[in-house]
């Protein structure tokens, strides 16, 4: 195992790594986001699961989320290149891929996304990125799980950036990093797919997916990913 990962980050060509890096990407998108819809549906019919927002969608807008994602996804393929080029020029240390690396790698991954996340979504709901950049993915005032990746290609080259801004200063597990985009995914889908479980009410976390949501239907003014901790804590300095 670990020679067949070291043949695809030093042997493997820019071009082929990032076709490889689209077509895992387009799973994401295509295949995870079509099961976790169907397991939404299936959890609604159960009634563990209830929609948020009602409103029927105009057929244009899952087209117009799916053409953004496809643009996003070319450049999420691209986005492995700086990093296999300072992973081979040294500047990017791995650690050995045992499970307890993993594991903290992707939880430390998936904390660093949130703040990375929130700064870059922050600066998209200044006026300038607002009216230039972020209304595209604001365009989808009832979000879907088609949504996820519908951003204009400036915001998607940011947001392609989370491995890049946090690999050459703390080393990880290179199969933490394979790994992330499908976390990333998941809560991705989560705030985005329209179902919240049961009333709404209840614990937090039961509740997650529900702001983003809000943040697209009723345009509230949170920026965070999946939690609320950076929301609070810039409402109380900033606000
Ligand atoms: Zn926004
Ligand atoms: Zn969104």
């Amino acid at each position: 195992m670990q020679d067949l990962i070291e043949n695809i980050l030093y042997e493997f060509s820019y071009l082929t790594l990032s076709a490889m890096s689209f077509g895992y990407f387009m799973v994401l998108y295509f295949g995870v986001g079509t099961l976790f819809l169907l397991s939404c549906k299936s959890l609604e019919s159960m009634k563990v699961l209830q929609k948020i927002e009602s409103k029927a969608l105009e057929k244009k807008q899952t087209n117009f989320e799916i053409a953004q994602s496809m643009q996003s996804i070319i450049i999420f393929g691209f986005s492995v290149i700086p990093i296999i080029y300072l992973i081979r020029k040294d500047f990017i240390v791995l650690l050995p891929n045992t499970w307890p690396i993993i594991f903290l790698g992707i939880v430390l991954l998936t904390i660093w996304n949130e703040v990375h996340f929130f700064i870059v979504h922050r600066l998209m709901h200044f006026n300038f990125f607002m009216k230039h950049v972020h209304f595209i993915h604001h365009k989808s005032r009832i979000p879907t799980i088609y949504s996820v990746y519908s951003f204009h290609w400036f915001e998607a080259l940011l947001l392609s950036t989370v491995p890049l801004t946090i690999l050459p200063f703390i080393p990880f597990s290179i199969v933490a990093v394979f790994i992330y985009p499908f976390v990333s995914i998941l809560l991705n889908l989560a705030g985005h797919c329209n179902y919240r479980f049961g009333q709404g009410k209840g614990n937090y976390w039961v509740n997650f997916g529900t702001a983003h949501n809000e943040h697209h239907t009723k345009g509230r003014k949170n920026y965070g990913f999946a939690l609320n901790f950076l929301d609070k804590l810039y409402s109380r300095r900033f606000r």
